[in-house]
Order: C-alpha cells, then structure tokens, then sequence
C-alpha cells in the first residue's frame, strides 16, 4: 500500500515551545456532561485539541472536521460549551493563544520593560502593565479551554487511545514474532480504518494492498545483511521486530525505539542496525514489485534505478549506482556494500523500478 516517505532520520528536538495549559476560568461548569457527543471519536478528538485555548474559527471552516464529525464544526463545539466540557478562557490564555513569544518581547521592550522569563510570566507582566492594551488585542477574538470536566473527559479519552495503539503495537509484534505476516498487517489496517484521521493520504485501510508490505516483511524476518552478522539470536529477533513495527505504523526510531537494555549489549547503534534493516525491506520490496510487473507486462523491459540524498553528504560510489539501470536479478542490495558514507543516515538511497526508456 502507499504510504508516506519514510523517516529513518533521528528527529530533531524541536525549539518551538509548548504550549502550556493555563488554569481553567473561575467560574465552574454549572451543568453536568450528558451527551451523545460522548460517544463520538471524532467529537472526543476535537474536544482534546482544547486541553489548550483554541478559536472556533481554527475549526469551523475545516470541511474535513465537518466530514468525520457529520456536522458542522462550530455546532458540536456549542454543543461542548452548553455541556460545560470547554468554557471562554481567560485574557492570559486569549493572549497565550493569540501571541507568539517573538511578538509579546516585543510588546514588552516597546513599552520598556523586561522580556525575559517563561511565556507565562511574559504574559502576566503585559497584563499588568498594559491591561488595556491586552483588551484590544484581544477583543473579539475569545478562546476556548477545556474545563475541569472537559480536562476529565479528554484525559480518558487520551488513555484509551494510547491503550488501543500500545495494544495494537504488542499484536503486531506477537504476530510478527509468530510470522504470521498477514496477521500483523491487518491488524495495523484495522487499527487504522478506526481512527477518525487515518494515516496516509487515499489509502483505503478497509481494503489496503498489502503486497508490498508482504514483501518488506518477508525480507525484515529473513533480514542477514552484514550488520546485522554481529547479533546473537535474541538481538537479531529483537532488531527484526523493531523494523517490523516501525515499518507498518511508519514510525521513526524515536517513535519506537529499541529498549535500552538490548541497545546497551549491541554491537552497533540500534537506530542504524534497524534502519538498515528497513532499507533493505524497501529495496526487496520494489525487486519484488518490479518482477510482479515484468511478469504481468513481459513484452516490456523493467529496469531498477536508484536514488539517493540530494546533498554533498552522499558518497562516490552511491553516486555511480544512482546513473545505470539495472536489471532486476542483477541490482546491488541496499544498503549498498560499497557505499562510504559515515553519516548516521548515509546515503539515502533507494531502488524503484520503471518501464525501460527506449
Ligand atoms: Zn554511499
């Protein structure tokens, strides 16, 4: 099935802060939470984006929200306010919400005063110099937050799901262990067509193809590149399993790295020995896409072209592989043997396939 471009980078720690939830208004929900809406995925979704403050209008043009929540956005969020799961935030969190860090330094220094501190403080000094200003900033433009009901609701809400992703992660894995290919993959397609915004753009998870996923876990489970000759049979297992997982949920090693008691005993770093292992799952699985082809259209010739990174990082040698076609039986394997790069990533290069030209 197509997915999204693979990341087998390390992310970046991103510097953008977090927004911080600020304390809910004073004033208590009066009524209690009794509604339909509760037993809506997609209404407890857009419920939990106001665990920070949020504007209606941030939602009520999305024609996509409107599509899974079978309603227009802004009536279920009224639906939410008459509830008392969300309530008008405060000045503090309308400014929060309506001012980047940038913007209140600089609000702060124009009116000579300090512009040091946490986002928080930035605010309250604003607010106490200025409260007249705030007001106009904010005029018009009111935030909405979870209240301490809402909280309540969007923090079971958040547990369940994360139970059904862990419980999801631990079948494919059990699955995976058992080779039971097809098992695993269904259960991530299962997994999948039940989240309000499934993964990946036009992949039907109700039907997915799932040959290409046959075909990078097949080579995962039979997986003997080089770097991996160093492993015992439990790591070998273990590495497997982590490229399978990744490879299904199309999770980065940060989203699902090796367990530090496995990496503290390997021989290389696990990011590179699974990376590798998915590389090499990518590279058999448009071997095999490329001869499903040729067999189905004999009368033309199917070459395999690589590709690698667009940048000085990548090696001579992966260099020279990236201007031939090869023919399927005779494509160097990827990871390439003779490829120099000792970037953490090396050289990024995948193998497609495609008509020959000519
Ligand atoms: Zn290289």
């Amino acid at each position: 099935m197509p997915r999204p471009p693979f990341s087998y980078k390390r992310k970046k720690t991103v510097e953008t802060p977090a927004r911080k939830p600020m304390p809910p208004p004073a004033a208590a929900p009066a009524r209690p939470i009794s509604a339909g809406w509760m037993d809506s995925p997609a209404h407890l979704l857009l419920l939990s984006k106001f665990a920070v403050p949020r504007a209606i209008d941030d939602y009520s043009r999305d024609e996509l929200w409107q599509s899974v929540l079978r309603e227009p956005a802004q009536q279920a969020i009224q639906q939410f306010i008459s509830a008392g799961a969300i309530a008008p935030g405060t000045p503090a969190q309308a400014l929060d919400y309506r001012l980047r860090l940038a913007e209140l330094k600089k609000q702060l220094r124009a009116r000579n005063l300090p512009d040091s501190g946490t986002k928080a403080e930035l605010i309250e000094r604003i607010l106490a110099a200025d409260p007249a200003w705030v007001q106009l900033h904010i005029a018009g433009q009111p935030v909405y937050i979870c209240t301490g009901a809402g909280r309540a609701i969007v923090e079971q809400y958040n547990a369940q799901r994360q139970a059904q992703r862990l419980a999801c992660e631990k079948e494919v894995r059990d699955a995976l262990a058992a080779r039971q290919i097809e098992r695993a993959i269904q259960a991530v397609a299962a997994y999948e067509a039940a989240q309000v915004f499934p993964r990946g753009v036009g992949i039907d998870w109700h039907h997915p193809d799932s040959a290409q996923d046959e075909s990078a876990l097949r080579a995962i489970g039979n997986c003997h590149i080089r770097p991996l000759s160093a492993l015992n049979p439990e790591q070998l297992d273990e590495v497997r399993l982590n490229a399978g997982v990744r490879w299904l949920f199309g999770y980065s090693y940060d989203d699902y790295p090796l367990p530090a008691e496995v990496t503290d005993r390997l021989p290389d770093d696990g990011f590179r020995l699974t990376s590798a292992v998915i590389a090499n799952a990518r590279f058999h699985s448009a071997i095999d896409a490329c001869r499903k082809s040729q067999a189905q259209f004999p009368q033309v010739r199917h070459v395999i072209v690589y590709t690698h990174g667009d940048d000085h990082l990548v090696c001579d040698e992966c260099r020279r592989l990236a201007g031939r076609e090869w023919s399927p039986d005779e494509a160097p394997e990827l990871p390439y043997e003779r490829c120099t790069s000792s970037s953490e990533s090396g050289c990024r290069c995948e193998a497609n396939w495609r008509f020959k030209n000519d």
